[in-house]
């Protein structure tokens, strides 16, 4: 199978990290084989799944500038069934030294397509920008997840992103789907945080994922201890609905069995 999945808005701040290691972490938890790829030069899902950036070897940078084939890259997580592709600060200069090669928007496309099928999901952590390396995991992926934060100017810059990959999907890849628009750091008491659900759901409808997920101070903590959320304290509110996520990801793509689907909105 193999599906890439990027996560992605040029937004900072707004949970992108944070979803990419814990629906990974997840998506590993329910038997699937999940594979990280750090695209952002900050190498947060790098650090933040208990790696030194300045002392990996291989990064993302040598497989789409190099040449290094990722098997080279990929180092197995103290967590069963997660691998990562590392990223590296390095990865800000090959938005510079890709502008005159050739294909320059698919070079991690080319990078990562001989591995896909020895996954079953890819998800890519972008960075917070719609450079070329965000340009390059667009083309490179089956699908997209947008975080959208439940904070004022949520949909600020979002016209933009579905623009963005609008584009891609004409010139660049045909089949890029929206896998969907996920809200995040919902806080239930503030009355902001569900004029912001309501406002996204009434846009964007259909797009929206039925889970929420919530602002909660495991997601935040866990990075510092180098772990997914699920593995510091699996019944937190923020891995129990990243786990939902999953499950509600696997359904949409005819992956659960029927009697799993017991998707619940986290809040
Ligand atoms: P991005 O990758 O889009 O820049 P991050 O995932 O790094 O965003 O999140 C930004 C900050 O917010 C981080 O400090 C992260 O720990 C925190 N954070 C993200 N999601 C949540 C959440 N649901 N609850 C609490 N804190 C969160
Ligand atoms: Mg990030």
């Amino acid at each position: 199978m193999g599906k890439i999945i990027a996560i992605a808005n040029q937004k900072g701040g707004v949970g992108k990290t944070t979803t990419a290691i814990n629906l990974a972490a997840s998506l590993a938890v329910l038997d699937f084989k999940t594979l990280i790829v750090d695209a952002d030069p900050q190498a947060n899902s790098t650090s933040g799944l208990g790696f030194n950036p300045k002392e990996i070897e291989y990064s993302i940078y040598e497989c789409m500038v190099e040449g290094v084939i990722p098997q080279e890259a990929i180092v197995e997580t103290n967590f069963e069934n997660l691998y990562l592709l590392p990223s590296h600060i390095d990865l800000v200069g090959a938005e510079i030294e890709m502008i005159n090669l050739k294909n320059r928007e698919e070079k991690m496309k080319e990078a990562l397509w001989p591995i896909k099928e020895d996954y079953d999901f890819v998800i890519i952590d972008c960075s917070p920008s719609l450079g070329l390396i965000t340009i390059n995991s667009l083309t490179a992926a089956d699908s997209v997840i947008v975080p959208v934060q439940c904070e004022y100017f949520a949909l600020e810059g979002l016209g933009k992103l579905l623009n963005t990959i609008k584009i891609i999907q004409t010139r660049l890849n045909t089949n890029l789907a929206i896998e969907g628009i996920l809200l995040t750091m919902y806080d239930m008491r503030v009355r902001l945080s569900n004029q912001v659900v309501n406002e996204v759901t009434a846009h964007f409808k259909h797009m929206v994922f039925n889970t929420i997920i919530p602002r909660n101070i495991r997601l935040s903590e866990s990075p510092s201890y180098g772990v997914p959320t699920i593995a510091q304290d699996s019944d937190s509110k923020g891995a129990v609905s990243y786990l939902n996520l999953a499950r509600e990801i696997l359904s949409k793509n005819g992956l659960l069995e029927q009697d799993e689907q017991t998707v619940r909105k986290a809040n």
